[in-house]
């Protein structure tokens, strides 16, 4: 029996093969070949539809029983041939190892393989990450039961959406493209809304203070600049779903953070400006105690 570094290597051969039939563009980075997942990363753009793809034509090439051919070359030989990949570029031998997947694949490589496809099993593409201009690849072999946990998943969830498996990822688009565009009229309409702060004056500080329910740091600091005058300090709690946030701003010698300090150790800031979370009304509770 190859051994399961052999089976796991073989198959990333054929699989980024499968993947350039598709995107030639694509470069490999690197390889982390481990026993459970086998992860690597390419240069250029990804998207399921490829993946899948790749996937589909890597196993049916296995299934195929091909041989896998080792032999000595020259060099000058393998450069002359196209169809051969392999970092040129690196090689400094007069010979090099030709590693060919009978009519599917051809590798300048040094690493062990197996010597037929059917030894590998099926591949299961796992994952992948778009980074920008690289990409992450995740897959395993022979995983039929994380297979039947994500055909699960699929099913649940033509229940959830109450469509057919085949209608899940355009019902799903349209669901998350109106949620987004709910979000950003909720946003309009919250920026057009008039808040009435609670005002105090203290020590010749004016305090305000304003409760939000759900709204985005980057429209509170919109709310809070126009509040915000000499010898001023803003205090807005921001209801989220799963915690009260307390942003402060000062612009006076009242130090931001120093006050944030004195309600939560949840989180951070400068003297000017500071941000945490608190389980409920204390800032109310401290407010209440500057003012007496
Ligand atoms: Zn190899």
């Amino acid at each position: 029996m190859p051994s399961i570094h052999a089976r796991m290597h073989t198959a990333e051969h054929m699989l980024f093969r499968s993947m350039i039939n598709y995107k030639p563009e694509l470069e490999i980075i690197k390889v982390e070949t481990d026993e459970e997942e086998t992860k690597f990363f390419v240069y250029g753009k990804l998207d399921w539809d490829t993946m899948l793809n790749a996937e589909e034509l890597v196993n049916k090439i296995i299934s195929e029983e091909r041989d896998v051919k080792i032999k000595e070359i020259p060099i000058e030989e393998a450069r002359k041939d196209d169809s051969i990949r392999g970092r040129f570029d690196l090689i400094k031998e007069k010979n090099v190892r030709l590693v060919e997947v009978d009519g599917f694949d051809k590798c300048l490589c040094s690493g062990e393989h197996v010597k037929n496809t059917k030894e590998i099993g099926k591949v299961l593409v796992t994952g992948f990450n778009s980074l920008g201009k690289k990409s992450e690849i995740r897959f395993k072999l022979d995983a039929f039961s994380e297979l039947y946990g994500l055909a699960g998943i699929a099913r649940k969830l033509t229940t959830v959406m109450g469509v057919e498996t085949g209608n899940l990822v355009p019902a799903i688009t349209i669901l998350r493209s109106n949620y987004e565009s709910s979000k950003k009229q909720l946003r309009e309409l919250q920026n057009k809304l008039e808040i009435k702060p609670e005002v105090k004056s203290i020590n010749g500080i004016t305090y305000y203070h304003y409760e939000f329910d759900n709204y985005e740091k980057q429209q509170l600091n919109a709310q809070a600049n126009k509040l915000l005058k000499e010898n001023s300090v803003v205090v807005f709690t921001n209801k989220t779903e799963r915690v009260r946030q307390i942003l402060i701003y000062s612009n006076s010698r009242i130090s931001a953070i120093d006050l944030l300090k004195r309600v939560t150790k949840k989180g951070g800031g400068n003297e000017k400006s500071a941000m945490g979370v608190v389980e409920n009304d204390e800032i109310k509770r401290i407010l209440h105690e500057k003012s007496n």
